[in-house]
């Protein structure tokens, strides 16, 4: 061994601080050192990509819904719910280039069953981006006039490995809401090999009656994976 690889040597072996998660690849240093050309080098290790995307869902908040919101957590008291809970771990399998899409009354697991489906992805190293409709929304139609930065925001949403959506089209929906759920939807409709997943108190029957474009995207995009949660709540029962 040469001293520059013992120099590479020494520096890989060494624990960084990094917190969040441990990889034992970079010992939590997030780069890796290599020899090229006679010189000692470094790149970024694979797990950038896992803190950055940890980073970004603690800042949205999903990350205390994350722990308690598990697959092992979610309740099948109900025949309707183990089915539901079986399709929702069926797709976190199988659902790459399809949506998963949860509709129904608040108190009915919706939240539950698609952040179950965002931290096994968070599990696996995938990027992923979480949307909360009503506070995201709003704060991307205020930059329609930053042209750049709304770019920006949108192109991340669009080309993220899997996009997490939640309470969609709440409320009223303007104008506005249908031009940007449709410039992200089809955008994400049109490129494959990702996974979205959506909740919504509105059935894909009322989405399909607020805009057919967006209504029968989503409609085409869930098959097999489309929820409608029945509307007894049944949290409220003993
Ligand atoms: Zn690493």
């Amino acid at each position: 061994m040469t001293l520059l690889e013992m120099k590479v040597k020494t520096l890989n072996d060494k624990e960084g601080n990094l917190g969040g998660i441990h990889c034992p690849v970079c010992r939590d240093k997030g780069y890796i050192a290599f020899v090229k050309d006679g010189a000692m080098m470094t790149r970024a290790c694979a797990c950038m990509g896992k803190r950055e995307s940890m980073r970004r869902i603690r800042r949205s908040g999903l990350l205390e819904l994350l722990e308690a919101y598990t697959f092992d957590a979610f309740q099948t008291p109900e025949p309707w719910q183990k089915q539901a809970k079986e399709r929702a771990m069926d797709f976190a399998a199988n659902g790459w280039g399809r949506w998963f899409v949860v509709t129904g009354t608040p108190g009915t697991g919706k939240t539950h069953l698609c952040t179950a489906i965002a931290g096994a992805m968070l599990e696996a190293g995938r990027e992923v981006r979480y949307m909360l409709w009503r506070t995201e929304a709003p704060r991307l139609k205020a930059m329609v006039n930053e042209r750049e930065v709304y770019e920006r925001e949108l192109q991340a949403l669009e080309g993220a490995d899997v996009l997490y959506i939640d309470d969609f089209f709440k409320g009223s929906v303007s104008d506005g809401d249908l031009n940007l759920a449709f410039e992200l939807l089809n955008s994400r409709y049109n490129s494959g090999g990702k996974m979205t997943i959506l909740s919504s108190e509105k059935t894909v029957e009322e989405l399909l009656d607020i805009d057919e474009a967006i209504g029968s995207r989503i409609y085409e995009r869930s098959k097999g994976y489309c929820l409608k949660m029945p509307r007894k709540n049944w949290r409220l029962r003993g």
